[in-house]
């Protein structure tokens, strides 16, 4: 049957502006890391992106090398694109990256022009797509000049293949060269994709005051810390998590005694506001206002629909930051 979007999807959402730019993004993402690559359900990932969609989700995040294999998920993306979302087309906000490992060979990684531009080019033809909205730098390049790589995102918007650029895992020294160097060629970074959870926290030291003082967002990756920060592991290790799977990013030795006794204390806090603990540690990165948006992994929808509803209850008061504080210590 031919999908037709919810009428209520904009009826729950959050969109925060990203940056000083006139961008806005739904204060929830949905990265396609996991659950699109050839391994997984294709039609469990169709029933995600159109959920996801559903509930004010606008902005879906992608990588050249997500899968496995490498470029699956671009492709898997594609083919829902073309088959369900493409008259939606002008209400979504699609990314893709490079900087990692693609193709064999001196071009195929890291930041040289010669790669950003071709892997671009290869994104594009996997998910149908004549230009993506935000194209990131994956990775900073010890190697190749900062002001090469900055001059191929240059490039790529000016071609009309990226409406706007962004940056990930790059330091805070590192992005603000980088954004000096944007704004001189008249392209200015719209965002920058740190990793940042309740158990991952080195963006407070110095990376999210440099983006505001640059006028740009942040989208914060594994906000869940990959489902540690939820109570999917909370009465052992379900076969079908991540955990249990053969991701070597979340595997069972990581889910220590320490790290488990923590989760349930902060469950409880959750509890005690009346909410899932997933659902705490995603408005916990928001709060403060300084994140423009969480960007979740989902396996199932119910978990979107814990994310979304999120939303409702965000707020802290200083009792509950503090007792949260003394857990993660
Ligand atoms: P999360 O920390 O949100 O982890 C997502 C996983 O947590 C899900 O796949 C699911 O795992 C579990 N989960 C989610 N919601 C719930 C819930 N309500 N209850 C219980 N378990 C839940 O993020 P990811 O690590 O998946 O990363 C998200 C996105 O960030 C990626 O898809 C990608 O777009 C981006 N990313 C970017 C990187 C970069 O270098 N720029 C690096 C890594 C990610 P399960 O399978 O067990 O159900």
């Amino acid at each position: 049957m031919v999908y037709q979007a919810s009428p209520t999807r904009y009826e729950n959402m959050e969109y925060r502006r990203c940056g000083q730019s006139g961008l806005k993004l739904p204060v929830v993402s949905l990265g396609l890391w996991h659950n699109f690559g050839d391994n997984a359900h294709f039609e469990n990932g169709r029933k995600l992106i159109r959920h996801a969609f559903d509930h004010g989700i606008t902005h879906f995040d992608l990588a050249n090398n997500y899968g496995p294999p490498p470029g699956s998920a671009e492709q898997h993306f594609g083919r829902i694109l073309q088959e369900d979302l493409l008259p939606y087309r002008d209400e979504l906000i699609i990314s893709s990256k490079a900087g990692y490992t693609m193709w064999d060979g001196p071009y195929g990684d890291w930041g040289s022009k010669k790669y950003l531009v071709a892997s671009l080019n290869q994104s594009l033809k996997r998910m149908g797509l004549e230009y993506v909205d935000i194209f990131y730098h994956h990775r900073p390049d010890p190697d190749t000049p900062l002001e090469e790589t900055m001059a191929a995102l240059d490039l790529i918007v000016r071609q009309g293949k990226a409406l706007y650029v962004g940056l990930s895992n790059y330091p805070a020294d590192r992005a603000k060269k980088a954004f000096e160097i944007l704004k001189d060629l008249g392209t200015p970074c719209l965002i920058h994709q740190p990793k940042y959870s309740m158990f991952e926290r080195w963006v407070e030291a110095d990376l999210l005051d440099t983006l505001a003082d640059n006028g740009v967002g942040s989208i914060a990756f594994s906000p869940l810390a990959g489902g540690v920060l939820t109570d999917r592991y909370l009465a052992g290790i379900p076969q079908d998590s991540r955990a249990a799977s053969d991701s070597k990013f979340l595997t069972t030795d990581q889910l220590t005694e320490e790290k488990l006794e923590k989760v349930r204390k902060l469950n409880d806090i959750a509890q005690a506001r009346g909410q899932k603990l997933s659902q705490m540690a995603l408005a916990w990165v928001l709060r403060g206002d300084r994140v423009t948006s969480v960007l979740i992994g989902a396996s199932k929808t119910s978990q979107i629909d814990d994310a979304v509803g999120m939303i409702a209850n965000r707020q802290f008061s200083a009792e509950e930051l503090a007792s949260i504080e003394s857990i993660l210590v």
